[in-house]
């Protein structure tokens, strides 16, 4: 049984974590530069295991690592080793790994919940380009390079003791279909899939939600599919489209409803006009079995959830 699918078992949602970054730069972290958290991972990782011990203690049963935007060639452009870079993608989840086992070891904090996952960011390639594409999608690369710029870090996760991959904000089926067949040279190995989308049927490529969903139901390894990185608005059709293409567990963790201008790397400041808990509870109704929060969401968004999820 793969970890998703263990919890599901025990417990009706699996809770996620919420914004890695957001936390960061309340512990004074600036983040603006194009490794964006990974560039924490260089300068203060103890912050970076401080803010997964938050999530945890908030409710989450999932951490998600801070390797989003932590690639061997990212750091190589910053003039690290290739050597250190593959150390600080290690010692992203190994940060992680060290919370959840801090966490765990007290025996209080065990009632009523599931072990903690450490699932082990994959963004995007327009992640790694800083650039912004990752809102569009439009690389210009095949399958087969994507599968080349994903295989290596991939690898370094799985070695470091990740128990499944958060393959998030992806932008286009051709690199999910990349990563799929990345997966298929480590076949103990689970991830889920989850997409930024632009509206309540598309992602942000302009393919189909459903055709994705309907397409990664033939990956045995994916052990959820969903959406991430979208605003709340458009989540609840989402859910319904992908719910209907697949019996995977649907997985939701949409940002607050701001919008991001990918070139200022400015947020703007309208929020949505429901609270995010609020929202959280409608997708459970509308079938999402794993819901946590992306950009701009707090440990007071995961204690929101915890609190009638688990109540
Ligand atoms: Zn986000």
């Amino acid at each position: 049984m793969n970890p998703i699918e263990q919890i599901l078992t025990d417990f009706p949602l699996m809770i996620l974590d919420g914004a890695l970054a957001t936390e960061l730069e309340r512990y004074g972290c600036d983040l603006n530069d194009p490794l964006w958290s990974a560039k924490i991972l260089l300068e203060k990782p103890r912050v970076i295991k401080q803010v997964h011990t938050d999530y945890f203690e908030a409710g989450a049963d999932c951490a998600i690592t801070a390797s989003y935007q932590a690639t061997v060639k990212g750091y190589r452009r910053r003039g690290l080793s290739e050597l250190e870079a593959a150390m600080l993608i290690k010692q992203s989840v190994e940060l992680a790994v060290d919370a959840r086992d801090a966490f765990w070891s007290i025996e209080t904090n065990q009632h009523g919940r599931p072990k903690p996952l450490v699932a082990a960011s994959v963004g995007p390639y327009g992640a790694y380009l800083a650039d912004g594409s990752e809102f569009h999608g439009d690389y210009g690369l095949c399958e087969e390079e994507l599968v080349l710029f994903h295989r290596e870090r991939i690898r370094l996760l799985i070695e470091a003791g990740a128990d499944v991959l958060a393959c998030e904000t992806i932008p286009c089926l051709v690199e999910a279909k990349a990563i799929a067949r990345v997966l298929k040279d480590f076949p103990d190995v689970y991830a889920w899939l989850s997409f930024s989308a632009k509206d309540e049927q598309h992602i942000n490529s302009g393919e189909k939600i459903a055709d994705c969903a309907r397409w990664l139901e033939g990956e045995p390894q994916i052990a959820a599919v969903g959406i991430n990185c979208t605003a709340p608005q458009f989540v609840e059709s989402l859910i319904t489209e992908a719910k209907a293409n697949t019996a995977k567990p649907i997985i939701v963790y949409p940002n607050l409803g701001e919008t991001y201008d990918p070139e200022s790397k400015q947020w703007s400041n309208e929020g949505s006009a429901e609270p995010f808990v609020v929202n959280t509870k409608r997708w459970f109704e509308a079938g999402a079995t794993v819901i946590g929060g992306c950009c701009r969401t707090t440990p007071e968004d995961i204690r929101g959830i915890h609190a009638w999820a688990r109540g």
